[in-house]
């Protein structure tokens, strides 16, 4: 079940952001471009560093990490509302989906424990 859950959790994080790139390619960036801004995306989880322990397995991300907090999903949220920029928008959706993505695998993670 755990080799699903990553399994799950990693397609979110590179494969379902393709399927983005390639059905939204129409707004103005190319696939390839699109693919690119929503992965860089991953850059919040350089939040885990200075988490201690670095990495501990079953620890939700969401509401933990600095990145992954309810005033970090608030200003991802700002950001997307309110943002003029076409791949400023394109970057905040990808943060908030990264969110979406790490909170699955948490409730993922709650089922499996239980
Ligand atoms: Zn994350």
């Amino acid at each position: 079940m755990a080799y699903l859950q990553a399994l799950i959790h990693y397609a979110m994080h590179f494969g379902v952001i393709y399927y983005f790139a390639v059905k939204y390619k129409h707004i103005g960036f190319s696939a390839s471009k699109i693919y690119l801004i929503l992965l860089a995306t991953l850059v919040i989880d350089i939040d885990h560093l200075w988490a201690s322990p670095i990495f501990q397995a079953d620890r939700c991300s969401v509401g933990f990490h600095t990145f992954h907090s309810v005033y970090a999903l608030i200003f991802y949220l700002a950001l997307y509302f309110l943002s003029r920029s076409r791949w400023l928008k394109l970057f905040s959706f990808g943060l908030l989906f990264h969110l979406i993505t790490d909170e699955f695998d948490c409730v993922m993670t709650m089922m499996r424990l239980k």
